[in-house]
């Protein structure tokens, strides 16, 4: 043990587990509450943003636990530039006007459900831009939605408090739910090759 790991011989663990939602039952029906957290998503010159790395995941833990110490279900953190940058453990992406935005990967997570849910939108026809945007913009959205390989698609219905959108889930979250969850149960042929049969 030591904290440079030189010559740590083992570099892989795999754990397998049953588990249901990651976020709760009720939001991924309901939709989830999301607080804006005093703590900011590392920059990318401090830690390789890009990396799932264990040690980062101090910064997520700290937000999770000032949330869910408040009763909210999930943290939102902002870049070091106060631009929105994505949820402790989920991206995020919003919904406007029929056009989907989420932050690009610059202070974020390159999720591989963040990847599904955006080929999933275009090859409904429905594009996404990768902007940066602030956390006001999700007060005015239509729709938000958080992703990831726990949360899956999980709809956000309130961001500090404030209701968004009319109804949660909203259409456009509805129909990405739905197909990324039947992809992810190798009944969507388009994207049967996202799945490795596991002996
Ligand atoms: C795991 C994680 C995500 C989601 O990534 P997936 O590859 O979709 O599971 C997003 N943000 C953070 C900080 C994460 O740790």
């Amino acid at each position: 043990m030591g904290v440079a790991a030189l010559n740590n011989k083992i570099r892989v663990a795999v754990a397998a587990w049953e588990w249901g939602a990651y976020l709760g039952e009720e939001g991924v029906q309901r939709g989830i509450r999301v607080k804006t957290s005093s703590y900011v998503r590392f920059h990318h010159n401090s830690l390789m943003c890009s990396a799932k790395a264990t040690g980062h995941y101090v910064n997520s833990i700290l937000a999770s636990h000032e949330a869910r110490h408040d009763n909210y279900d999930e943290a939102l953190l902002l870049d070091a530039d106060g631009f929105v940058a994505e949820g402790a453990g989920e991206n995020v992406f919003i919904v406007r006007d029929g056009v989907v935005t989420t932050p690009p990967l610059s202070s974020v997570l390159p999720g591989i459900t963040r990847d599904a849910v955006i080929r999933i939108l275009n090859d409904a026809g429905i594009p996404v831009v990768q902007r940066r945007f602030p956390r006001d913009a999700i007060y005015v959205a239509d729709e938000c939605f958080m992703t990831g390989t726990a949360a899956e698609v999980t709809p956000v219905r309130e961001l500090d408090n404030r209701t968004i959108g009319k109804e949660t889930p909203g259409p456009v979250t509805k129909m990405v739910r739905e197909i990324f969850m039947s992809a992810l149960r190798g009944k969507d042929p388009r994207y049967r090759e996202w799945l490795y049969y596991v002996p």
